[in-house]
């Protein structure tokens, strides 16, 4: 799926990974060692000259797991500041192992592949043929250089039940805005999943990041792979990264602040947009860990998919940016909902015509106890008074959350839960849908803070923090000031999301307490607040 070369031994066989280290593989039943159009097995490149000794600086990540198999993802970096990464341009084989112990004297699977310049030397290690609902060890080997061993689960098998998953929701971590304290307490979890919904890198430097990078706003391929680096280089993130698989997506300032489809939100005057969003994208896919890509030849990227756990949960994670409509009424905040009718248009799509069917049909078929639609940006309606606070959100494209509550609707599903982040506050309410006259509980939205970026409604001042608080009359937590993370614990029997939120962005080891507990009972139709 993203290099054409690869070998993948699945056999429980102690020794195998000696046998790929040494680049001895025959053509493995089980494997997929791709032929090239002969249908002749290709040797790995040889080894390169000069290759640094210190090829994992931006760590190691798993994510998208399913029964029988994790990804696994590293890229091959000795100097995270050059956008080469520091390595000659030329071909890297890597090979994996998958133990199910720390000291991998068990190994049960292992393979190669090649970190192709072309790719930034990223690596998209499918490991498959693993048992289902087990903890494993993974870890990289490059020569003699090896990776530090880092721990990754699958999931149930389909129709398998789970007693409980603890994962993390996460998103906007935003360097120059302060230290990533959020994740030192999330490594102190116990956690089965982590859920990051976008903004995973900003598109501007400066701040606390030292040293400052990058010089300019990203534009270029180059740009990015050496912000993705500069953030990856973070201790307490590779930490959390290498201690539970995570399911990603993405939302604007991976590409650029509040852009929409193929419309930035700024005229672009240097690389031309379409290049900027290209080499974003390709970005993107080679810092994380995704079961999707390569990009296609025009840049796109489809992320959108869902990862099944058991009976107990489907998540639907969504990409709101690559197909949305543009923002209407210019973007503004706090616009009078009197002066933008525009907001109400049924031509204004958040996810795009395809996208939208594709989650329609799934939530049809879907049959799990909860079903989680993980996405980037805020659903409950935020009007104050007649002000319409944010039309970047779901407030911008009203006729397309209708649309999305009727697939749920239609899709007779209850126990639906809305993740959101982008806002970088916390809240939960529940939602509703105003059908024939009658309102109507559709879903159960919890909005994770940010990690680190600014408060950006506390910058508005206490007027519109207050003014917040009051118009979510529905909400039963709102929280437009600390930084943290969801901590969340899914049973067949009820779903409890912990706001976590930490004492400052200031200090590394800054504490995070339980600033909030909501609960909601399956079948229930209303949260809780403990
Ligand atoms: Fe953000
Ligand atoms: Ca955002």
């Amino acid at each position: 799926m993203t290099t054409p070369r690869r070998t993948v031994l699945a056999a429980g066989v102690v020794g195998v990974a000696t046998a790929a280290l040494a680049g001895c593989s025959g053509d493995d039943a089980a494997g997929s060692r791709a032929k090239g159009p002969s249908g002749v097995s290709k040797p790995p490149p040889p080894l390169p000259d000069g290759l640094p000794d210190d090829l994992f600086t931006i760590g190691v990540a798993s994510g998208d797991p399913l029964p029988d198999s994790v990804m696994l993802w590293t890229r091959l970096v000795a100097d995270p500041l050059a956008p080469s990464g520091g390595l000659p341009a030329k071909p890297v084989p890597v090979t994996w192992e998958v133990a199910t112990d720390e000291g991998f004297d068990a190994v049960v699977a292992a393979g190669s592949e090649v970190a192709e310049p072309r790719w930034g030397h990223s690596v998209h290690a499918d490991a498959t043929g693993l048992d289902p609902n087990t903890w494993y060890w993974y870890r990289f080997s490059v020569g003699a250089t090896q990776s530090v061993p880092a721990r990754t689960r699958t999931m149930p098998a389909f129709d398998a039940t789970l007693d409980t998953l603890r994962m993390a929701v996460a998103s906007c971590q935003e360097f120059n805005s302060g230290t990533y304290a959020a994740y030192g307490a999330m490594a102190e979890d116990d956690l089965d999943l982590v859920v990051f919904l976008g903004d995973y890198i900003y598109e501007h430097g400066g701040g606390l990041m030292e040293p400052k990078v990058p010089p300019r706003v990203t534009e270029t391929l180059d740009d990015y792979r050496v912000q993705y680096a500069a953030y990856k280089r973070n201790p307490l993130l590779q930490r959390v990264h290498r201690q539970v698989p995570w399911v990603v997506t993405w939302d604007d300032h991976e590409v650029g602040n509040n852009y929409a489809g193929k419309v930035p939100q700024e005229p672009e005057s240097t690389t031309g947009y379409a290049n900027r969003r290209s080499a974003a994208y390709q970005a993107y896919w080679e810092h994380m860990p995704i079961r999707t890509g390569p990009p296609e030849a025009d840049g796109s990227l489809q992320i959108y998919r869902s990862v099944r756990v058991g009976t107990l949960a489907e998540f639907f994670v969504l990409d709101g940016r690559q197909y949305r409509s543009d923002q209407v009424c210019g973007d503004r905040l706090a616009v009078p909902a009197s002066a933008c009718p525009e907001r109400l248009e049924a031509s204004q799509t958040m996810l795009g015509a395809e996208q939208e069917q594709w989650l329609a049909d799934g939530l049809a078929a879907n049959d799990t106890t909860w079903t989680v639609i993980a996405q980037q940006t805020v659903v409950f309606p935020l009007v104050l008074n007649d002000l319409v606070l944010n039309l970047d959100q779901w407030d911008g494209y009203v006729a397309a959350r209708e649309r999305m509550f009727d697939a749920i609707i239609d899709a007779d599903r209850e126990n639906v839960v809305v993740l959101s982040g982008d806002i970088h506050s916390g809240g939960a309410s529940d939602l509703f849908a105003e059908r024939n006259g009658t309102r109507v509980p559709v879903a159960h939205e919890f909005v994770s803070t940010s990690i680190s970026s600014l408060s950006i409604i506390a910058e508005l001042g206490p007027d519109v923090v207050q003014l917040v608080e009051q118009v979510a009359e529905d909400a039963v937590y709102v929280n437009a000031e600390d930084h943290g993370y969801c901590r969340v614990t899914i049973t067949p029997e009820g779903w409890t999301t912990e706001f976590m939120t930490v004492a400052n962005v200031s200090d590394d080891d800054a504490p995070a307490t339980v600033d909030a507990t909501v609960e909601l009972t399956a079948g229930a139709r209303k949260l809780v607040r403990r």
